[in-house]
């Protein structure tokens, strides 16, 4: 994107491609209850209160009729009518009749109605939180404020927060919501993870986005990380006409990974269960199958025979393809109730991920046999492989309990940086390498992955973890076997080719992803990519590497 004169642009992390621009709307925050004041016309109150309640009723109706998502259809509609409750309205008004003004009338006799939910327990209880967004939204409505949460004003603009909170996001409308801006989160976090999966580009860590007042228009570019302000008509539909071309001519592209020049690059999927493999049309297959869904909110582990089952539906939908399933990948930020882990100073220095067998066994043994039962019913190419591996002797004891159970393929990845400068060592025992990158910038950085203000620490172009990774293509290419990059960081664009240039022979991705890192592959000879490679690893710092590259 070039610079015309203006105001200085804003720079943040680029976490998901594309460009595109509007006025500015932030997540409205909730608005804190003032002093009360006196009544003087108390129909008129009452009114006032009652009326922003239907307000509220009106507005989760209109998300309602607009969403074409179902679950969250019958959300809004539910909540809408718990708004609309006459003993609810009745207690506004009995509030405001007795000298209480607007807002303070709709929290008291929310709080009423929030005790008798909690008293009755069960289901009632649960819907609490939906109470207070309520309360939340009906206060801001009696304040003249707007409503808290993500906006909905009927037309397209760019979301502007702090950070985003799963809760903020689930009713985000993408035919308004262009593009994504936040202060805070990293190339990991969850606004990143919703904006890929949605398309939209993104920009995170920008400082001064939280200071965008409404209606600024903005130009978003979610690759290079810069946030133009206050950009004019023209430019903004210039910029919207490249981006158009720019979409078609990526989805145009098809077919399997491979540079201009033909070198192969195996582009695989990321899913979670069967239903991913739909967003994840177009990939060559799929290189991290996470098996943690099947074992999350369970107080027992799931039998051989239900998993078998849900293997099952994944290697029948890919047969002929290649799927790298990993094997349970417990604890630290993916704790799992059933395995009743004692409490740890550092979970993710913990007994996490492969480390768990040194406790349970049976946990492994039995995965791995109904691994091998799912892949004997179907014809897809499974390959198996276990998170969190720091040694050779870790990796070819995993070797061989896959080995045991009747499966022909067994890799380690690589997430700590013990198992990257021993990359050579781990290949003498295990048929593939797979990097993770979010949790080997983790532990490279000693940076939590989930912490916002360290996102810097976190970026995936910082040249000490592209060292690592550099470290793992070497070895890779002297063994002749597959390396490959499974964490977030193959899901960007820019990056794609340099990781290809490091010796990385596949890239795995969310299956939206796979369109823009197929194009810029396409775009990139082989000698292109170790040239980028190298520029990337000279760099002094990330965003320089990134520009660099740029
Ligand atoms: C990673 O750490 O990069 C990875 C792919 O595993 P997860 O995100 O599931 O920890
Ligand atoms: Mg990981």
């Amino acid at each position: 994107m070039s610079e015309p004169a203006g105001p200085a642009p804003l720079h943040g992390i680029g976490v998901s491609p594309g460009l595109a621009g509007g006025p500015v709307l932030r997540v409205a925050p909730v608005p804190p209850l003032p002093a009360p004041v006196p009544v003087t016309d108390p129909d008129a109150e009452a009114d006032r209160a009652v009326a922003a309640l239907r307000e509220v009723v009106a507005e989760l109706t209109r998300r309602a009729d607009r969403s074409g998502e179902k679950t969250l259809v019958d959300v809004l509609r539910a909540q809408a009518m718990m708004a609309d409750d006459p003993v609810l309205l009745d207690a506004v008004r009995e509030h405001v009749l007795a000298g209480t003004d607007a807002p303070h009338a709709v929290d008291a006799a929310f709080a009423t109605h929030r005790a008798a939910f909690e008293a009755a327990g069960g289901y009632l209880a649960e819907r609490v939180a939906d109470l207070d967004d309520l309360r939340d939204r009906a206060v801001a409505v009696c304040l003249g404020r707007p409503m808290p949460g993500v906006p909905s004003p009927g037309h397209r603009y760019v979301l502007t927060a702090w950070d985003l909170a799963p809760a903020d996001t689930v009713d985000l409308d993408p035919e308004q919501v262009v593009a994504l801006v936040t202060e805070s989160g990293g190339p990991t976090s969850h606004t990143a993870i919703l904006a890929r999966a949605l398309g939209l580009p993104a920009v995170v860590a920008c400082s001064g986005a939280r200071d965008l007042v409404d209606g600024t228009v903005v130009l978003v570019d979610g690759t290079t990380g810069a946030v133009r302000v206050d950009v004019d008509p023209d430019e903004l539909a210039a910029a919207e006409t490249a981006e158009r071309e720019r979409r078609t001519a990526v989805a145009a592209t098809s077919g399997p990974g491979r540079t201009a020049d033909g070198h192969p690059v195996a582009l695989l999927a990321n899913i979670g269960a069967a239903r991913d493999l739909a967003a994840a049309d177009g990939a060559e297959g799929v290189g991290l199958f996470r098996t943690e869904l099947l074992f999350l909110d369970r107080t027992r582990e799931p039998e051989l025979a239900e998993q078998a089952e849900a293997y099952r539906e994944v290697f029948a939908a890919l047969a002929g393809r290649r799927v790298v399933i990993r094997t349970l990948d417990a604890g630290a930020d993916k704790p799992l109730p059933f395995l009743h882990q004692t409490d740890e100073p550092n979970p993710a220095l913990g007994v996490r991920g492969l480390r768990l067998v040194r406790e349970r066994p049976e946990l492994l043994r039995t995965q791995l046999a109904a691994i091998a039962r799912a892949a004997e019913q179907t014809g897809a190419d499974v390959w198996v492989m276990a998170p969190m591996v720091a040694t050779r002797a870790e990796a070819a004891q995993f070797a061989d309990a896959v080995h045991e159970a009747g499966l022909p393929k067994a890799g380690v990845m690589v997430e700590v940086p013990a198992a990257a400068l021993r990359a050579g060592q781990l290949l003498e025992v295990v048929d593939f390498l797979s990097i993770g990158t979010n949790d080997l910038s983790q532990y490279t950085f000693a940076a939590d992955r989930q912490s916002g203000v360290l996102a810097e620490l976190l970026d995936p172009w910082q040249p000490a973890l592209l060292r690592l990774i550099a470290e793992v293509g070497t070895a890779g290419r002297a063994a002749g076997k597959p390396v490959g990059v499974c964490g977030e960081a193959a899901a960007d664009p820019l990056l794609a080719p340099v990781l290809v240039g490091l010796g990385m022979t596949s890239l795995s991705m969310s299956g939206r992803s796979l369109a823009p890192v197929r194009a810029a592959l396409a775009a990139r000879t082989y000698a292109d990519c170790e040239r980028l490679a190298r520029l990337a690893l000279a760099a002094d710092d990330a965003e320089r590497a990134r520009k660099a590259v740029a």
